[in-house]
């Protein structure tokens, strides 16, 4: 193990500070490291293992797929990629047409390409503003990190795309101030994952989609992580009355494999013809099986009721465990198998002592604690991982 690591420190590029242990195998919702330890795991990949580890179904479909074809490029026709977006289009009634990547970031880095275009198409030059919120996180390529409020992130990277105005989140005076006619999409995340778990209230989505129409930009939702299941409906937006013009999807689609997903209305559809946009991998027909597979399993309505048993669940835990602990939990956050804390302290020592205890969860910020359970998870399994924060805290 001690290699391995060591190894890892001399060859990879340090991006990321990772724990002193090696993750070899999965099974549900638990992880193994190479000395054999278990972990029970609130971070399902950063939102992604939504049906946990080793599913027989999805391995038995890649392996399957795998076998006929795993690559021909997007020139051509295969099955998969459009039964997924059939299957995406029939559950989503507010969109038309998908197009698919390999990532969140460049699901939205096709938004931010599509809604430049429409906008140039019906109304001229000028309009190519996007407005998003403080504390957003829409991804690390340049395009989505011009979207991304966060200073640490941006920095050392300027100058970025330029044109971008941020609004306070749930602020409908700051929104209104940002907001213009040059403005060409607006995005928003319905529930904040980096950015710390907060959870866009109805009346201000309601204004964000208003505020789109007065000033006529496209509204954005970006779903790549609060959707597919995580709060309960398949896109967190059917929780509240507004229609988005655009969805970008990602991390669980394809349960572990690399797929991303643009979702558009047909009037945005419109304004795109062959050889505007494209990528070589994305939506390639091996994974697209695959999603095809936890797309069907997670929108089954058997399947979000136990999502939404399970959020409840939890967040009565959570209560109990804040109540007995006010001096160290300042604050519950997020929805749904979406949730977390905002601690007195730092997030990255608890992170450490859940860890030491068998238990990962992630952070959100300085002091925010997030726990993206697998949307598999079982009561008992909330249980495990609160008796645990009882004891860290
Ligand atoms: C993770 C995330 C992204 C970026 O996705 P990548 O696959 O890491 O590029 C974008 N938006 C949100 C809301 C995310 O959580």
């Amino acid at each position: 193990m001690t290699e391995i690591i060591q190894a890892a420190q001399t060859y990879l590029l340090p991006t990321y500070a990772r724990p002193n242990f090696v993750l070899e195998r999965g099974e549900g919702v638990y992880l193994y490291d190479t000395t054999g330890r278990r972990y029970l795991d609130f971070v399902a990949g950063i939102a992604v293992n939504a049906l946990g580890y080793g599913d027989a179904e999805v391995i038995e479909t890649l392996v399957a797929q795998a076998q006929k074809l795993l690559h021909v490029s997007n020139l051509y026709h295969t099955e998969p990629s459009i039964a997924l977006a059939k299957r995406l289009i029939s559950l989503s009634p507010a969109f038309a047409r998908v197009f698919f990547t390999n990532s969140g970031a460049e699901a939205v880095e096709a938004a931010i390409k599509l809604a430049r275009k429409y906008a140039r198409e019906q109304y001229g030059e000028g309009k190519t503003t996007f407005v998003a919120f403080e504390n957003s996180f829409h991804g690390r390529t340049m395009g989505a990190l011009a979207l991304t409020a966060r200073e640490k992130y941006r920095s050392p990277f300027m100058p970025l795309m330029p044109n971008v105005r941020f609004a306070a989140f749930n602020d409908a005076n700051s929104l209104e101030t940002a907001m213009g006619d040059d403005v060409c999409a607006l995005i928003i995340e319905p529930v904040q994952g980096e950015g710390g778990l907060q959870v866009a209230s109805n009346e201000f989505l309601n204004c964000c989609r208003t505020l789109c129409d007065k000033h006529q930009a496209l509204l954005l939702a970006d779903e790549i992580q609060c959707g597919l299941g995580r709060t309960g409906t398949l896109w967190a937006y059917e929780q509240t009355q507004i229609q988005p013009d655009l969805l970008t999807t990602a991390k669980p689609l394809a349960g572990g494999l690399p797929l991303g997903a643009l979702l558009t209305t047909q009037a945005v559809a419109n304004v795109i013809h062959p050889g505007d946009h494209g990528t070589t991998f994305g939506g390639g027909p091996l994974v697209t099986a695959v999603a095809e597979v936890v797309l069907r399993r997670i929108s089954t309505p058997t399947f979000l009721a136990h999502i939404q048993a399970m959020s409840r669940y939890f967040e009565e835990a959570l209560q109990r465990l804040a109540l007995s602990k006010p001096a160290q939990i300042k604050e519950l956050r997020g929805k749904g198998l979406m949730r977390g804390f905002q601690i007195n302290g730092s997030a990255a020592i608890i992170r450490e002592k859940a860890q030491d205890l068998g238990l990962l969860v992630a952070t959100a910020g300085e002091d925010v604690i997030r726990l993206l359970p697998p949307l598999i998870i079982q009561p008992e399994q909330i249980d495990e991982a609160l008796e645990k924060f009882q004891e860290i805290l």
